[in-house]
């Protein structure tokens, strides 16, 4: 049971710096996919440990009218990501591949006041304000470093140094060494400020 009109849907640009301003205020939907480098993420850049030539995410967007009982319909967003990234190992401070596959789901209001105000009841649906010209590559370089861990690890048993045989007594308490040793606000930081 669709009772939105049929709008045109368009394709989005798969060049990175197109992605930095798009018309969400036009009655049309788009959709597209792409992959972006770590020389097209700067914030995501700043994180990086080393650069291996598989670095990179697969991005998936598509937007769609959601009809909302006695009003508007709503503008939503799907977002997926895929792709891979080297981090500083928590443990053994060297390089460690980090792997990420998500997807998310935004909601847009016309202003920061009502998208303030959307009660984020759990994590399903992520206001945003639209405009005409909408910072879809920033979102998507916030929603990387937001599914980013923030204490990257290489798996037990695989750093160099658990590799030259440290006794099970020795990793009790590490996690906590580690804590303290890493703060994640290094990523928040980088994290878009939000007018
Ligand atoms: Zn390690």
């Amino acid at each position: 049971m669709n009772r939105n009109p049929v709008l045109p849907s368009l394709t989005l640009p798969t060049e990175p710096k197109a992605l930095r301003s798009v018309d969400l205020l036009v009655p049309q939907t788009y959709s597209g996919s792409g992959f972006l480098a770590l020389d097209d993420l700067p914030r995501v850049a700043l994180e990086a440990a080393a650069r291996a030539a598989d670095d990179g995410f697969e991005w998936a967007v598509k937007t769609y009218f959601d009809g909302v009982v006695g009003g508007e319909p709503r503008l939503k967003m799907n977002l997926s990501l895929k792709g891979q990234m080297h981090l500083i190992c928590q443990r053994c401070m060297q390089p460690c591949l980090v792997e990420i596959k998500e997807s998310r789901q935004f909601v847009f209001f016309a202003n920061e006041a009502l998208a303030d105000a959307f009660p984020m009841e759990d994590d399903a649906l992520e206001p945003l304000v639209a405009s005409s010209q909408f910072d879809l590559l920033g979102t998507i370089e916030d929603e990387i470093l937001l599914s980013l861990p923030l204490i990257p690890k290489h798996p037990l048993g695989a750093c160099e140094a658990a590799a030259a045989g440290p006794k099970a007594d020795e990793l009790a308490g590490q996690d906590e060494i580690d804590k303290k040793a890493y703060n994640p606000f290094n990523i928040l930081k980088n994290m878009k400020k939000k007018e």
